[in-house]
């Protein structure tokens, strides 16, 4: 078997002594793969064509690390919850390296499951089956989707049990990030590192992910900007599929602007703002609509860490850094509304302004709120009603008289940019372009993990997998993977951190 070669070049490594701990992985007693995204392999430019499962699966569980690999526990503290933890870290993940992508994209790869690290603290430094292939299904249905995340690579079962509430079976999961620099690490920094090191850490993040920002004026500044640039579009794009993270914690936002740490994470199927399904999330502090408001909150808390970066006097700083926070509702807002356009099937800004197709759009999902309808099927059933059959809409709404007067505002706000041609069939196509049909349904997504970690079946995750790597294709032979759960389901349904 020819040795697996990996073109790695591991700048964090190399460039960021005593930000992380070097630790092996632990080795595992049978591993079998389970999952293989062999188009990502590709993309990094891995060649994995002429490998065995055993091959793999001694690979990627961390029993034969490929040559060059250096792995290491990246430090990082957060915010949970609000609450400040000075020392969290990589405490069941490991940073194997780094990888040059076809594109020309440095992408990390990482082991999620592991085993023990020095920042363990109390936990096992291990991952179960069921929560690792979610996140091969959330974060595939994502990149599907046109959103940025991290993606898997690969998932190994260890063979070795893992003690949770009950015994699971323990897994290794294969993650690739544009990086894993969070907010979180530069709190750990400020907390305990110097002024230097936070400055070393921005240095590297600028020149890894924002290399412009180096040439404005006041470089750090410009680079808090670009982060919360990047997050205006991510978190617009979340609420427009109606995704909730569950979990947004300042140790699970990327500085790149990726989704990252798919734990409690879940699809919203019945519309509702207050929509929280996370079994830690009593308060609702992470719920639906509040993630605007989180990132905008996660921000300031990297800002904190930036100003002495940013101004040498401490009163100047925190006015500048209150700007570029200040400005987040406003970008957030671009960026929802633009997607709200395409979503609504407008292709220009109309000429009354952003306000009145905000209230268009906001009138829309209030009365998808009032009269509780499933968020995803009703705007895949608007591009129905655009291409003239507005039947399938109107099954959704069991009170017609809202979404008649509703129609009759959006039809005319369509003919408004259609003077004199008729683009019904251009809008419909362009609106199923933007508003998927299928979602990882819960129910769906319950039943492949159930059947993967209890019965050892992988094919209704890997049938599930198909379905959403084809978001907005409308199959019939697919018709299943876009049901709704039942309202039984839903009441009951909470998702749980991926430990
Ligand atoms: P998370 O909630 O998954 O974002 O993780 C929060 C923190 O807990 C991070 O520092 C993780 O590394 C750590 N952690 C989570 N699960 C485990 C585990 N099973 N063993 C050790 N550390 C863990
Ligand atoms: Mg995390």
């Amino acid at each position: 078997m020819a040795h697996i070669v990996f073109p790695f070049d591991n700048s964090y490594a190399r460039d960021l002594p005593g930000f992380y701990a070097p630790c092996p992985p632990a080795t595992v007693d049978s591993p079998t793969l389970l999952f293989l995204n062999r188009s990502l392999a590709e993309e990094l430019g891995l060649d994995l064509a002429h490998q065995d499962d055993t091959a793999l699966a001694a690979l990627f569980s961390g029993n034969r690390l490929p040559q060059g690999a250096q792995p290491i526990a990246q430090a990082y503290a957060g915010h949970q919850f609000g609450q400040f933890s000075p020392q969290l870290g990589d405490g069941r993940a490991l940073l194997i390296g780094e990888v040059i992508d076809v594109h020309g994209q440095r992408r990390d790869i990482a082991f999620k499951g592991s085993g023990r690290t020095p920042f363990s603290r109390r936990g096992d430094g291990k991952a179960a089956v069921g929560p690792m292939l979610r996140e091969v299904l959330l974060g595939e249905a994502m990149h599907a989707l046109g959103i940025p995340t991290t993606r898997a690579l690969a998932v190994v079962a260890t063979g070795e049990p893992v003690y949770r509430e009950r015994v699971l079976p323990g897994a290794i999961l294969t993650r690739v990030a544009a990086s894993h620099l969070r907010v979180g690490t530069f709190q750990y920094f400020m907390a305990h590192g110097s002024p230097h090191q936070v400055r070393q850490l921005a240095d590297y993040a600028m020149a890894r992910h924002f290399p412009r920002t180096r040439q404005a004026e006041n470089p750090y500044l410009a680079f808090l900007g670009a982060v919360a640039e990047r997050q205006a579009a991510l978190i617009a794009l979340w609420m427009h599929v109606g995704f909730i993270h569950g979990v947004m914690n300042t140790d699970n936002m990327a500085i790149p602007g990726e989704t990252i740490d798919y734990g409690p994470c879940a699809f919203m199927e019945t519309f509702d703002p207050a929509a929280v399904f996370s079994s830690i999330d009593g308060q609702g502090r992470y719920a639906y609509a509040e993630q605007p408001r989180i990132a905008r909150w996660n921000l300031a808390r990297l800002a904190e860490c930036l100003l002495p970066l940013i101004d040498t006097g401490e009163g100047h700083a925190i006015t500048l850094a209150t700007e570029v926070i200040d400005a987040f509702p406003e970008r957030y807002r671009q960026h929802w509304l633009a997607g709200l356009r395409a979503k609504l099937g407008l292709a220009d800004t109309g000429s009354h302004g952003d306000g009145m197709d905000a209230a268009l759009g906001e009138g829309w999902l209030d009365l998808l709120h009032a009269q509780q309808v499933d968020y995803t099927l009703a705007w895949r059933h608007l591009a129905d009603a655009a291409a003239g059959d507005e039947t399938p809409l109107r099954a959704l709404f069991p009170g017609q008289p809202g979404l008649e007067r509703w129609l009759q505002r959006w039809r005319e706000r369509c003919a408004s940019e259609d003077v004199g041609n008729d683009r019904a069939a251009a809008r419909a196509q362009a609106m199923r372009q933007v508003n998927p049909w299928i979602i990882p349904r819960n129910q769906r997504v319950e039943e492949a993990l159930e059947a993967a970690s209890d019965h050892g079946d992988l094919k209704p995750f890997e049938s599930l997998l198909h379905a959403l790597r084809r978001p907005y294709d409308t199959d019939p032979a697919l018709a299943v993977y876009a049901q709704p759960a039942g309202t039984d389901f839903m009441a009951e349904f909470r998702t749980y951190c991926g430990t």
